[in-house]
């Protein structure tokens, strides 16, 4: 019989039960994030200028390459298989550079949220950046958070009609233009703008026109911190690249709790608060609609407005700026330990202030010499090892290339006179956007002559070939070897020089002879 006593009891409780579920998806509660001022906000402004006019103005930069090649300065050449970027341009089977490129992009992204956290997500993400713009034109034209507010709860009327018509059609605009700006790096953007505008594009421009509009304003202006929240995966996956020593935006804590917003009323009662005047500024400006008092959370994007909004609350009450601030775990729990009593194990706010009321001396503050960490020196390294390897890479790639395929029926021909006769299919690279003249010849093989089919010219172990520019020239090219000379080997070279300079290839053939005169 089983012994009832003997049964293990489990403190638990079923989190999914009928009665504690929640539901999968719940409404959006919108978010009207207020206009924060200060350094960061500053920053933001200057880096989204520079994003948006990079990505807006680029496509219409000019480069001079020449008669024989188009003057957009970076272009996406798919119908020619080309990626021009200024004074470089890269072929198809060049294309490693650009895998070396996304190599660095993707480090350099490691070694950024490593050192600052997210900045990429607060400072640079499209998607960040769109919708800055997109807000600055609610804003404008519905007011700042409270008036938003007002305007949203408010019922139909002409002034909300035309105020949220225009903010929509401003927005579908900048849409257009996002979409727009994209396909001019595929084209020629002028002549690209002209067919698009008179109906004579292609389609696939038109759809992808569409298509980025409709993401554009999707993202940036309906789902906005939604996409953030739960679209993105860079959130989860940069979890795993922060560490104590990562800066990341933080609310001290430490010498912001308890908060209270009577701190005057409770000093004369003898109690004992932090500096957090419980404004809920920090809360308005989030464009996340978080609250960052909650501690570290996965849809802070440190975008941080938040601590311009509580730096401008802490110069009003007189106090020291950084109650919220980018801080490093290491530096947080040093001074949370300060902070705590241990008997109570409580944030006491006098334990982290001396006795003029300045802020302990003890107390830890982000120091340079944090960035500079063995994971942050690898991350560096790898980097710079790519960027150094790719520039040495551009910096002595060829511009011209030979390749070579031998007939292989018939591997040869025995002409009358008795000499063997191999036929090649040769081709010439011209990676230069002007037309060039090459040296073609064969070394070794002696005695051996070729002639190309379409020159006309008498057998000879050089001809010269004329290359159109940016292209590949195909020859048929037959070489024949006097009979007596054949038992001395049958390894020899083609060899391409550009007769103008000193670039040159080669390519080890083969020349096949009967069997019974090896
Ligand atoms: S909590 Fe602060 S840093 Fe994080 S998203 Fe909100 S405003 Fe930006
Ligand atoms: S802005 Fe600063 S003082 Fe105001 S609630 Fe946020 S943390 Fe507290």
């Amino acid at each position: 019989m089983l012994d009832e006593r003997q049964v293990e009891r489990l403190e638990v409780t079923a989190v999914n039960s009928a009665k504690t579920r929640q539901p999968l998806y719940t409404a959006r509660q919108k978010v009207f994030p207020k206009r924060a001022s200060g350094r960061f906000r500053q920053f933001k402004w200057l880096v989204m200028l520079v994003t948006l006019g990079i990505y807006y103005l680029t496509p219409w930069l000019r480069w001079d390459r020449g008669p024989y090649a188009p003057d957009q300065a970076v272009l996406l050449d798919i119908a020619n298989r080309r990626f021009y970027f200024f004074a470089i341009e890269i072929w198809p089977q060049e294309f490693f550079y650009v895998a070396g490129l996304l190599v660095m992009a993707g480090i350099g992204l490691f070694l950024v949220t490593s050192t600052v956290g997210r900045a990429w997500c607060g400072y640079t993400c499209p998607q960040t950046v769109w919708v800055d713009l997109f807000l600055v034109v609610e804003r404008g034209i519905e007011g700042d958070r409270n008036a938003r507010i007002k305007l949203d709860s408010a019922p139909w009327s002409f002034a909300k009609l035309w105020k949220r018509t225009a903010k929509h059609a401003i927005w579908l605009v900048i849409a257009v233009a996002t979409g727009g700006a994209w396909i001019f790096y595929f084209a020629d953007a002028p002549t690209l703008l002209g067919h698009f505008v008179t109906g004579q594009a292609e389609p696939v421009a038109y759809i992808t026109v569409a298509i980025l509009t409709t993401t554009t304003y999707a993202f940036g202006g309906l789902m906005r911190e939604q996409v953030c929240t739960y679209m993105c995966p860079w959130p989860r996956i940069q979890a795993a690249m922060l560490d104590e020593n990562s800066l990341t935006v933080t609310y001290n804590d430490w010498r912001g709790e308890p908060r209270s917003r009577h701190a005057k009323k409770a000093a004369a009662e003898g109690l004992s608060v932090g500096d957090c005047v419980d404004c809920n500024a920090c809360v308005a400006v989030c464009p996340m609609g978080i609250d960052i008092r909650d501690g570290q959370q996965l849809e802070c994007i440190t975008c941080a407005l938040c601590i311009d909004a509580c730096d401008s609350v802490m110069d009003k009450i007189g106090k020291e700026r950084g109650l919220i601030s980018y801080a490093t775990l290491a530096d947080y729990q040093a001074n949370m330990a300060i902070a705590t009593d241990p008997a109570t194990r409580a944030i006491d706010p006098g334990r982290v202030r001396d006795a003029d009321g300045k802020l302990d001396k003890r107390i830890s503050h982000f120091h340079i010499r944090r960035l500079f960490r063995p994971r942050t020196f690898v991350y560096a390294g790898a980097w710079s090892l790519v960027g150094v390897g790719l520039l040495i890479a551009l910096l002595s790639r060829d511009r011209l290339d030979i390749n070579v395929l031998q007939d292989r029926n018939p591997q040869y021909v025995v002409l009358s006179d008795g000499s063997i006769r191999n036929g090649y299919t040769v081709k010439l690279l011209n990676m230069v956007p002007e037309p060039r003249s090459f040296e073609l010849s064969i070394e070794g093989l002696p005695g051996a002559v070729m002639s190309v089919v379409g020159i006309d010219q008498l057998e000879t172990r050089s001809i010269t070939i004329d290359a159109e520019p940016d292209k590949l020239k195909t020859v048929r090219v037959y070489v024949r070897q006097p009979r007596e000379q054949l038992s001395q080997g049958q390894g020899f070279s083609f060899v391409v020089a550009d007769k103008a300079g000193a670039e040159r290839d080669t390519y080890a053939a083969k020349f096949n002879v009967p069997e019974a005169t090896r």
